[in-house]
């Protein structure tokens, strides 16, 4: 099934586009099996798997019981798909179904996670690690903990995304009022893909007895995580990051080696052990839990054939362009994820020109300006170059004809804007771009 197929199952002509733009389908039939808007934007969201909805669909109508009325069947009822998605959760990241808590979504997860360990180990210390790299959901909230007095350390990235052990183990405090309570790391980076060394880290972590969180929202289902072998204490992850519903996500909380304490941040009834109060939204939690149960079942397999895709793009980029450069650790490297930036090109221009495709740019709209992605510069690339960058979000539906229309579109869209940019005339001419001098303007 084509990623159009899952989402609307509607054939081809002229459609409107998000924005409202009408877009206009390439000169000539398109390719078997393409759809256009194409999707390929899978780290900002997922289709739902038709099996997750059909899982889902009952909960919704005659299945409508509040899973804390305890005394009716409708009420045991909803409990018993809850519970079930307890346990789906937990096999695929190997925890106890009693480990899992229920939230609106890994936003949540992440707030509740680090605000509710630092104010719950309050007395022991006064210290958070995180990294430069981390989502705005953990990076916005270590922020405002820095506003209500707590030190945080944000650790630098490598030029490959990756964060140094050294760096690590020098910035964690043993001892006295700064002491380190936490430490919290993602597990696979959202924008660039690239894969931390999670297992190491929480073995830092737990030498030096400090908690350890990982955002793993993009590696939950896509790649192998183990939250006892991987020595993590606490987790967030998300259901539409992994072909489940919007607005559902869950935290995992360790209760033994050690038993993780995490102060509530929504009070009222004291559902999900005291942790997040509010009636539980039975059919998100039941897509949740069946889209973990999918994702474990396919993972291997997938993850192979979305590899395969993702190096088969790269190679096409590749070698029909010049001047294009891969961001982000290769190795450690989520299989779905490939971030390019294409040097020589403005990126808007190139989003423009390929208006049919869904990805995702090196530019962050913040208010009415056009910021280069913190990703990538922490990275170490300058404006123009994480301007120019491309991710490509490759998921569960899309194909092979689709990677072609991509790739081939790219290609086309980079050699015309090429075509008109007096840079790249320039640099072909063998002109050392460094020894302009500019005028001021
Ligand atoms: C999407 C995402 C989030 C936020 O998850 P929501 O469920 O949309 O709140 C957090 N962290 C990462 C890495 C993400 O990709």
């Amino acid at each position: 099934m084509s990623n159009q197929e899952a989402i609307s199952g509607n054939g081809s002509g002229s459609q409107m586009s998000n924005s409202g733009m009408i877009i206009t389908q390439a000169k000539g039939p398109l390719p078997e099996g393409v759809h256009l808007p194409l999707y390929m934007d899978n780290h900002a969201t997922t289709p739902l798997d038709p099996r997750v909805l059909d899982a889902m669909m009952p909960y919704f109508t005659n299945k409508f019981g509040n899973a804390a009325s305890r005394n009716h069947a409708f009420g045991w009822e909803a409990e018993e798909a809850v519970e079930n998605a307890r346990a789906q959760i937990g096999k695929l990241i190997n925890c106890t179904p009693k480990e899992i808590i229920f939230t609106s979504g890994a936003t949540e997860s992440n707030n509740l996670a680090i605000k509710g360990i630092a104010e719950m180990y309050r007395e022991k210390g006064n210290h958070i690690i995180t990294q430069v790299t981390e989502h705005k959901a953990v990076l916005d909230t270590c922020k405002k903990l820095e506003k209500m007095g707590y030190r945080v350390t944000y650790l630098p990235v490598q030029a490959d995304g990756l964060i140094d052990m050294d760096d690590l183990k020098r910035a964690i405090v043993k001892d006295g009022p700064d002491k380190t309570i936490l430490v919290t790391i993602m597990y696979a980076n959202n924008e660039i893909g690239v894969v931390q060394p999670i297992r190491e880290i929480g073995k830092i972590c737990h030498e030096a007895g400090v908690l350890f969180h990982t955002d793993a929202v993009q590696a939950v289902g896509k790649i192998p995580v183990d939250v006892q072998a991987d020595n993590i204490d606490v987790l967030s992850l998300s259901a539409h990051k992994i072909y489940g519903p919007k607005g559902v996500g869950a935290l995992y909380v360790r209760r033994r080696n050690p038993r993780v304490q995490i102060t509530e941040q929504i009070n009222g009834g004291g559902h999900e052990r005291g942790m997040r109060s509010g009636t539980l939204n039975v059919p998100g939690i039941v897509g949740l839990g069946k889209a973990c149960e999918i994702a474990g079942a396919e993972m291997a397999t997938e993850a192979e054939r979305e590899r395969e895709l993702r190096d088969y793009l790269r190679h096409k980029l590749e070698s029909n362009l010049d001047y294009v450069q891969v961001n982000g650790n290769m190795e450690h490297h989520l299989p779905g994820n490939l971030n390019m930036s294409f040097v020589y090109v403005e990126g808007e221009s190139l989003l423009m020109g390929i208006n049919d495709i869904a990805v995702s740019s090196g530019s962050a709209c913040t208010s009415a300006t056009l910021e280069p992605s913190y990703v990538l510069k922490a990275l170490g690339l300058g404006d123009e170059i994480a301007h120019s960058s491309i991710r490509f979000g490759l998921g569960r539906f899309n194909t092979k004809a689709e990677v072609d229309y991509v790739a081939d579109k790219i290609i086309e869209v980079v050699q015309k804007l090429r075509e008109l940019s007096p840079l790249y005339e320039m640099v072909k001419e063998g002109i050392d771009l460094s020894k302009i001098e500019w005028a001021a303007h």
